[in-house]
């Protein structure tokens, strides 16, 4: 059975069949070869200098990224015709995955590759890329992402950076400052925003040699203190006209085209972090003893193993979900067309919402595991010479870069309201649906020969919820909605436990029939064990969503229909956690 071709958000509406989705168990030989020696890089070449990098060992960290260059690490997103490997976004997400390991010198490559490569190969013209690409995919130069400045991150757009032509039009003179740049201190070029004039939001490929361009002193982090973030000072820095980005006043399209796939690796890197950071926990949970027993023996420590295990095991899942998506869509492009990256961006636009719910649940299940791995630590956990305190620092930031999660959790709702107004997601049709279902309720038995009946039957009343929320919230408030954060943020937080449950279920659905009968009890317990957390959380979700938007008896009326939706029987919920403990500590690892 082939996979259907779903659109952006369209999970939402129409029930995923487990064959529509890509999971890590489908990737092909070639694809685990390039996780493997991206993880024999890491484990060789950057673990061994961890301490130094740490300490801001800038030349070692260039060293190690021309390492990465001669290997073809850096090449994975390119173009073929540029000298790039050109791979599907399943493999680029492998490597970030495994590269996450490699703690801060991750970040540098992450950014190099990302957002740092990205702008160039997706709007730059064919002399852009072969003036520069090829340096860049050799890690010869490193590439950094200008966007965020002293007055502005979030509001992008409010950039006060201006470019204006030059008297004998041959070049735009840039001023202003750009904050927070990672790679800042290392890149030989730098994608810069600045506005036309003041007004067209423009991109700029701006070398670092350029007269007028200086680079601020490394910033004092919380974590990732490896990496270099800078500012980048423009104090009539001169850019050759040819050296402009795309089109006039179209930088905007860059700027956030480019984050969806940020996003989304991010998304990747903070499961490679998360498994090795909970294997670290479960390892310490053998090894520590109190009141004369390992610790991992007390239920209190075997609860968070199996809620964090599962919880990985969720965003490994919807990472890779969404990879299938987004490579799916590209592969039906035309290639060598003149458009070709116009359409290809366009294909990645499209799962915008799936980029968002990605960073938001991968890094807030990062921001639990590492809390968690802490926590099994005890005291050590505190201590610098313990590998959790680091894990702990490093993963702040991403829940605020990229995008904060406050942001991106506002982008999910309303994206998916912009598509259904303009007629692509038949969002008020199926609403009207779900209204009558909340009216009139249908009571079904659970067909037991289903696979994962209880779950599809949850997963599916959870949409329900979805829809009759976001309904009523618009309405209610019309087009003044977007100005209802508190409602948008509830009903993303139900969008995006929808799609982590739904993710995880049909993976699990999947891969069940090949696996080994121990591997196979384990799989059905983190799915049991992350359903029923996640339907918690999405009953939480609901509820304050009715409470701010409605009250008297339309209030009532919503609460019993969430009562009703959120519902899950999770019986043999306490048995699924110890096994899923059981399984991990014994093998001394995340198991998945
Ligand atoms: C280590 C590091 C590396 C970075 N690397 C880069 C880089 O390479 N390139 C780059 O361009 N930028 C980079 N950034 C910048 C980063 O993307 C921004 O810090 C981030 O986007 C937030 O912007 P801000 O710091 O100005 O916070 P603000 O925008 O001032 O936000 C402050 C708070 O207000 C909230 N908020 C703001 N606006 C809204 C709104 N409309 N609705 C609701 N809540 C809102 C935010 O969620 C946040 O909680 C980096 C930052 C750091 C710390």
């Amino acid at each position: 059975m082939s996979a259907k071709l779903f659109k952006g958000a369209e999970y939402l509406i129409t029930a995923a069949d487990k064959n529509d989705i890509f999971t890590p168990e489908d990737f092909s030989d070639e694809q685990r070869q390039i996780g493997d020696t991206t993880e024999q890089f890491v484990l060789n070449e950057v673990i061994p200098h961890r301490e130094a990098i740490e300490h801001h060992d800038l030349p070692l960290t260039v060293e190690l990224m021309k390492k990465c260059g001669e290997l073809g690490l850096l090449m994975i997103d390119a173009p073929e015709e540029y000298g790039g490997l050109e791979l599907d976004k399943a493999t680029s997400m492998l490597a970030a995955e495994k590269l996450s390991q490699a703690g801060s010198f991750s970040v540098t490559y992450s950014a190099h590759t990302g957002i740092g490569t990205l702008p160039l190969v997706y709007y730059g013209t064919k002399e852009q890329k072969e003036r520069y690409l090829h340096k860049i995919i050799s890690g010869e130069w490193i590439a950094a992402y200008c966007l965020t400045e002293p007055g502005s991150g979030s509001d992008a757009l409010g950039a006060a950076a201006t470019a204006t032509l030059s008297a004998d039009g041959k070049y735009y003179i840039l001023n202003g400052t750009k904050q927070f740049i990672t790679n800042g201190g290392i890149a030989n070029i730098y994608t810069i925003f600045a506005k036309i004039d003041k007004q067209h939001f423009t991109g700029f490929l701006v070398e670092r040699t350029t007269e007028g361009l200086s680079v601020g002193p490394e910033e004092n982090k919380m974590g990732v203190r490896g990496s270099s973030t800078t500012q980048i000072i423009l104090e009539d820095a001169k850019v050759p006209v040819e050296n402009l980005l795309g089109e006039i006043g179209k930088g905007h399209k860059i700027a956030f085209n480019v984050l969806n796939v940020g996003r989304f690796k991010l998304g990747a890197g903070a499961t490679g972090a998360a498994k090795t950071a909970l294997t670290i926990g479960i390892r310490y949970a053998n090894e520590r003893k109190a009141f004369g027993v390992t610790i991992g023996t007390f239920g209190a420590i075997q609860e968070k193993i199996a809620d964090l295990s599962a919880a990985v095991f969720a965003s490994e899942s919807v990472v890779y979900r969404l990879a299938g998506l987004i490579d799916h869509r590209l592969a039906t492009l035309p290639k060598g067309t003149a458009d070709y990256y116009e359409t290809y961006q366009q294909g990645i636009e499209e799962y915008s919402v799936e980029c968002a719910i990605v960073k938001v649940l991968c890094s807030e299940m990062l921001a639990d595991v590492a809390d968690g791995v802490v926590q099994i630590h005890g005291g050590y956990g505190f201590i610098q010479e313990y590998a959790a305190e680091g894990y702990y620092r490093d993963e702040r930031i991403n829940r605020i870069w990229e995008g904060t999660n406050e942001i991106n959790r506002l982008l999910i709702p309303g994206i998916i309201l912009r598509r259904a107004l303009k007629g692509e997601i038949p969002l008020q049709k199926e609403a009207m649906k779900a209204f009558e279902s909340l009216m009139s309720p249908s009571f079904e038995e659970l067909d037991d020969s289903i696979p994962f009946a209880a779950e599809k039957a949850l997963i599916a009343s959870l949409k329900q919820a979805f829809l009759v929320l976001a309904g009523s919230a618009v309405q209610k408030f019309m087009d003044k909605i977007k100005d209802e954060q508190e409602i948008l943020i509830a009903v993303a937080d139900l969008a995006i436990n929808i799609f982590a449950i739904e993710s995880i279920v049909l993976r699990a659905e999947k891969i069940l029939p090949k696996l080994s009968e121990g591997k196979k009890a384990s799989v059905n317990a983190a799915v049991k064990v992350f359903t029923f957390n996640s339907s918690e959380k999405s009953a939480s979700a609901a509820r304050r969503a009715a409470y701010f938007i409605a009250e008297g008896d339309t209030l009532t009326m919503l609460l019993a229909g969430i009562r009703r939706f959120t519902k899950y029987d999770a019986t043999g919920l306490l048995t699924a956690k110890r096994q899923l403990a059981a399984a991990s500590l014994e093998a001394d690892r995340y198991i998945f």
